[in-house]
């Protein structure tokens, strides 16, 4: 048996419920109409205010009236009143947290994905300072492959308080930041380089979904997924892919997501066509896959891409031993402070990184908490949210700073920016240790 088989599915319930048919329906309540309807769902809120108590923003900004409000009551109002989205929506930083707090399954991120695409599409003006910024930071995507065209110039413009001044007065994006630095050479570049995968195998096959991140700005966390992945005899396809669209959800640019998400959907299920399952290296990436573009999208084969993701060290746990080969490894003075980012909890895998860290000879991790790191994506990048973004990491930074280690860990590369912004710390990926204990 695999160490992760005796844990439970480690998919969410609801989303199980919602992929396993082959004849997948988006939530749809009135089969006539063309537009996704919410309103009878909220029915199932008998208002416990579960999901407000884990609200992180809600915690912190008095203003925020929290998912409750967002969720099942606004859709109560507009039942009753065809009334206009509540501003505060944009406030929500898509941690997800209070969707998997929810007693009755109330589907509180469809519900808020869904109003705030209905907002930005409706009431929010197309040449306001917020949609511009919103846009740019929803598609990083676009702008970091031209970055990443000259890496060295656009790091030393990025890098220029000047220019994060001007950053700050025209866009709205925070200047207290400092920029990721894009990689010399991105994931996919070395990819080609080294001549696509190294092992063919018709039984062991999986289908990599890089993101954005891992490609543009750590390949390094690529790589060492590809050689862990061939160590334990996977062939690894790597697809033409865009943005999970997890940012694109927290902006409300539903449109531009579901472009990408077309495209993924279409790629990927045909890597599942042949042979493959689909890992990310991301938790946001592999909840997109997974929960939201079944939750908001109908494309053929969006079922089976949500039904076969999973995020890569939860695979290996599921179908190898993977505990086994870590105990028999060393690596040395590897100590780290763990952070669990919230869309990591979402999909039930918060306690795998420091389990597996614990039976590496050499490695422990400390988990810091169950606080957000506060940073979501873009949501601590926008001037007006960064005090609340620092406000609500502040536990997880004491928590950091408070642990026997001065190396930090997450699966988030959000979570591992604010991380290194609060502490200091370097911030390493699981997989990152994994592959240099067992392949390297
Ligand atoms: S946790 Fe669920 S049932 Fe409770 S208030 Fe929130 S949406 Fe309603
Ligand atoms: S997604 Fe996060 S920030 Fe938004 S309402 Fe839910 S818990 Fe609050």
């Amino acid at each position: 048996m695999s160490d992760a088989e005796s844990g439970g599915d480690p998919h969410d319930a609801r989303n199980e419920e919602t992929v396993e048919s082959d004849e997948f329906e988006p939530v749809q309540v009135f089969p006539e109409s063309e537009e996704m309807d919410l309103r009878p769902g909220s029915d199932d809120c008998y208002k416990c205010s579960t999901c407000d108590s884990v609200c992180p923003v809600a915690e912190v900004d008095d203003e925020f009236p929290g998912p409750k409000f967002q969720g099942p009551e606004q859709w109560r109002l507009k039942r009753k009143d065809d009334r206009d989205i509540d501003d505060s929506v944009m406030s929500c930083s898509n941690c997800m947290r209070c969707d998997s707090s929810c007693p009755s399954d109330v589907p509180l991120s469809q519900m808020h994905n869904t109003a705030r695409g209905q907002f930005v599409q409706e009431q929010m003006e197309k040449l306001s300072q917020e949609y511009l910024r919103n846009r740019i930071l929803a598609n990083y995507r676009f702008f970091a492959e031209l970055g990443s065209k000259v890496p060295r110039l656009t790091n030393f413009l990025m890098g220029n308080v000047v220019v994060q001044s001007v950053n700050e007065k025209l866009l709205g994006i925070t200047s207290e930041r400092e920029f990721p630095e894009f990689a010399d050479e991105t994931f996919r570049e070395w990819w080609t380089n080294r001549g696509g995968a190294k092992i063919e195998s018709d039984e062991k096959r999986v289908a990599y979904f890089h993101g954005c991140y891992s490609n543009y700005n750590t390949p390094e966390v690529g790589k060492s997924l590809v050689r862990l992945f061939e160590y334990f005899g996977y062939e690894v396809l790597v697809p033409p892919q865009k943005c999970s669209g997890t940012p694109m959800f927290a902006n409300g640019m539903l449109a531009d997501a579901r472009r990408a998400a077309e495209t993924n959907v279409s790629e990927f299920a045909a890597a599942i066509e042949e042979g493959a399952d689909v890992i990310a290296s991301c938790t946001s990436c592999s909840m997109s896959l997974r929960q939201e573009y079944p939750e908001l999208f109908d494309f053929e084969g969006t079922a089976s891409v949500a039904a076969q993701t999973y995020e890569a060290v939860e695979y290996l746990r599921l179908h190898e031993d993977l505990a086994a080969e870590l105990e028999r490894a060393e690596v040395e003075d590897a100590d780290f402070a763990y952070h669990a980012p919230c869309h990591a909890r979402n999909q039930g895998l918060a306690g795998q990184a420091v389990e597996m860290m614990d039976l590496l000879g050499g490695a422990s991790a400390e988990d810091v908490g169950e606080s957000c790191s506060g940073i979501s994506g873009t949501y601590g990048w926008k001037a007006e949210k960064y005090d609340t973004s620092m406000e609500i990491g502040a536990e997880m930074f004491d928590h950091m700073e408070d642990a026997e280690a001065e190396t930090g860990m997450t699966e988030c590369p959000t979570c591992a920016m604010q991380m290194e912004h609060g502490t200091g710390y370097e911030i390493r990926h699981p997989l990152e240790v994994m592959a240099e204990a067992l392949v390297e």
